[in-house]
């Protein structure tokens, strides 16, 4: 039964983690850096942070997270990636590193660094549905897309305008979601907020 005050693991590997504990914190979430797998185990829920992920990757494995979060995934528990955190979500990457391994979870496929040079940092506003309010300021850095979903995934939020409108950016399948800006940087608690209710049950 998910408590009121959810402990609320972020993966403290590598990435912009203090950044996310701030926002969970201020939802009410109780934070916990996960590193090993004994701290997986305390968690009931767990947010990836923006960063990088063939370097995520990487550690996941020489730490033996990977397997265990894995298998927490499978089994039901709630996630929530920003960017690189997408990426370690997704269970089909292009344009990872050969070696490059993901946690996987959503039924999606996602292109890293896909906005190409011209436009590989940037800001857009957003529309998402799903979340109350005005539009939400996106922030992207060398950001993914998802290139491809499969039924179970939910579309919560495409580019609008330029090069890349329709791009999906963010998305959403039972307990897990995923989004390729960082809402983590810019203080919108709306996205934090949602995977809260999600954790709880209530959304
Ligand atoms: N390009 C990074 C990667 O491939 C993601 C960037 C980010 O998280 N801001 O992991």
């Amino acid at each position: 039964m998910a408590s009121s005050q959810p402990r609320i693991g972020v993966l403290a590997l590598q990435g912009d983690v203090r950044e996310h504990e701030h926002m969970l914190q201020q939802c009410g979430a109780l934070t916990l850096r996960v590193r090993t797998p004994e701290d997986l185990e305390s968690v009931e829920a767990l947010v990836i942070p923006g960063g990088e992920s063939s370097t995520m990757s990487l550690l996941a494995r020489t730490s033996g997270l990977l397997e265990p979060l894995r298998a927490r995934v499978a089994g039901g528990m709630p996630a929530y990636g920003s960017c690189a955190g997408m990426i370690m979500l997704a269970d089909r990457i292009l344009d990872g590193r050969s070696d490059q391994q993901t946690i996987g979870g959503i039924d999606m496929t996602v292109r890293r660094n896909a906005f190409g040079r011209q436009i590989d940092s940037f800001e857009a506003d957003l529309h998402l549905p799903t979340l109350e309010g005005p539009a939400m300021h996106g922030i992207f850095i060398r950001a993914p897309w998802v290139e491809q979903v499969g039924e179970s995934v939910e579309v919560i939020g495409r580019v609008e305008g330029g090069p890349a409108a329709g791009r999906i950016v963010a998305v959403r399948q039972n307990v897990l979601l995923a989004t390729a800006f960082h809402p983590e940087l810019t203080g919108d608690l709306r996205v934090h907020r949602h995977f809260v209710e999600i954790v709880r049950g209530q959304s």
